[in-house]
Formats: C-alpha cells, structure tokens, sequence
C-alpha cells in the first residue's frame, strides 16, 4: 500500500478535531501534520511517511510504557491488585467513577488515576528516580536514545495538573496510593513530557506484537505475560471511552495519546507508530485513527477477522 496516498486520503480529517488545549505547551502544535511508520516483523520492513520523525510529546503513551515497567519490576499479580481491567464510560481525568462505582482501586492502567498510581508504584532503584528509570526502560523499548524530556511541557503540566493532583490525593484519602504523592505525581507529569517519533512507537509496538522480545536485536525486554496483558487493556480501554468503536473499526490493541501519538501492536505482524495532533472528543487522534482504520483494512490486521 501506498502510505503517502493514505495519508492524502485522510488528510481532511484533521478539520475535525482541535490540539489539546488544556495544557498551553500543546495548544501551541500545528495541528496540520499526519506521520505514520510502520515495523513488519515479519520480514524487517520498515517503511514511514509524512511526519515520521517529528518529534511529540508521548502524553498517554507513556502509561504503555510505566505499566510494562512496572509489571517487569514487580511482577504482574502485585500490578493487578493495584488496578483494574474495566472501561469507566468517562473521560480520561474524571474522579467520577471512582465515586459512583466505590471501587477503591481505578478501573483500569489507562485512564489518569491508573495511570498515576501505576507510577506510585516505581521505587528510586540504585540512586536512581523513578522518572529516570522510566526514561531509561522507554529509550530502550523504544530503540530511540533520543528521547528526552520537554522541559516547557513538563512545566505547562505541571501549571494545568490539578485534575491531576486531586486524582492522586483521592487515591491517597482512600489509602490507595500509599507512596510519596508528589513525588509520583511528578513521575507522571515527567513521563507525559517525553519528546518520541512515529518510528519509536512503531519500535514499542513492535516489541509488543512480537511477545515481548524486541525483533532489532532477539533480545527479550519483557516477558511474555506483560505483552499479552498489555495489548488486552490496549485494546479494551486504550482508546478511553472510544474504545469499543475502535475495536470494532480497526480491531488492534492501540493507545493514543493528547500529545496526537498513537501506538499500535498487531500480534506477530505490525508495530504501527501514528502522529497527528488534532484530536477528537475523547482525546484520541482523528486523523491518525482514520489512517489506521485505513492501513488495518488494506493489511488485514484486524485480529477478530477470519
Ligand atoms: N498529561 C495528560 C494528562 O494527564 C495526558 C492525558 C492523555 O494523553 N490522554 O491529562
């Protein structure tokens, strides 16, 4: 298939969505920008187009990354007692749920409270912080030593983050989150502001579709059972309350993030890296899901098809 006619086709989709503007840093984006790279593992192709390698902030992306961190490190019982595996039907910051449902725990690894009390989780390790060990596992799961931290988006967080705070002092009032607040409060903002490109996701991708070993080197980066952990929660709650449309549109685990960043696994097939910054109600790249539906169909990665 032809990626840059792809990306012509869905181009005009970008008018339908805006750039995150809660966090000023992301307001400022040029919205008009459509990139895509993707890894076959099957035979090492690798092919990209578009914006390929601009660089974005990794935003919800990130929480693919701290989870499997966090289950290598401390095994994916101690994770699974920490947060669920259920769509909340809300957006991603809400406190909401938690209150209705009186579940103590999130509902699930990627919305804003799983996802912060994911990065409680992470100790200092061997002088260590927890954010520098989560930058050092994404460069590696990445293959991308070039990722580093937005200092100006970190800041732009850090000033718009009290939806945030409040997620995290909730969990704490409630004796869920039990490490330092600040501290992973931190971890979490540090960890949305890392700069990727399509072609690092389509790497972590890549790692994911091939049951956790990475196909550029054979070395295994997690295990097996993190892999396929990760590509269910991908696929059921990844795309937040979007998630059951897309799992039947396109029909491959895929997170999205605000930053416009969209990952994908297509078990034993494709890692699939997509950038583009306007985003629909749900916070979810409107042109970049158009262009995965599209490459889903013509490849036929759709892993519920016969
Ligand atoms: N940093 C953003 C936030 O916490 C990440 C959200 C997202 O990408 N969906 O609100």
């Amino acid at each position: 298939m032809n990626l840059n006619d792809a990306i012509q086709e869905c181009w005009s989709k970008i008018d339908e969505g805006q750039v995150a503007t809660y966090i000023p840093a992301l307001a400022k984006v040029d919205p008009y920008q459509l990139g895509v790279y993707l890894f076959d593992i099957t035979n090492d192709k690798k092919v990209e187009a578009g914006a390929s390698q601009v660089r974005f902030a990794i935003e919800s992306v990130s929480k693919v990354i701290t989870l499997l961190y966090a289950i290598e490190r401390l095994g994916l019982s101690a994770v699974e007692e920490q947060v669920g595996t259920r769509q909340t039907g809300f957006p991603f910051d809400t406190i909401l749920n938690m209150e209705i449902t009186k579940e103590t725990h999130p509902l699930n690894a990627f919305i804003n409270s799983g996802a912060i009390l994911i990065s409680s989780l992470i100790e200092e390790q061997d002088g260590l912080s927890p954010f520098d060990q989560i930058l050092e596992f994404s460069r590696k799961i990445c293959n991308d030593p070039d990722i580093t931290l937005n200092e100006e988006i970190y800041q732009s967080e850090l000033r718009t983050g009290d939806m945030n705070r409040s997620l995290a002092y909730y969990l704490k009032a409630k004796g869920v989150l039990t490490n330092d607040v600040t501290l992973s409060l931190d971890t979490y903002f540090k960890q949305c502001s890392m700069m990727v490109t399509c072609q690092s996701l389509a790497n972590l991708g890549a790692v994911l579709a091939n049951d956790g070993i990475a196909p550029w080197n054979n070395e295994r980066i997690i295990s097996s059972e993190a892999a396929t952990y990760t590509k269910s929660v991908m696929m059921t709650t990844g795309l937040y309350n979007e998630s059951g449309t897309y799992s039947v549109k396109i029909g491959v685990p895929t997170k999205s993030g605000v930053g416009g960043g969209l990952v994908s696994a297509a078990p034993n097939h494709y890692g699939i890296g997509i950038f583009s910054p306007a985003l629909d109600h749900a916070g979810n790249s409107v042109a970049g899901l158009a262009l995965l539906e599209l490459i889903s169909k013509k490849l036929k990665l759709d892993i519920f098809r016969y």
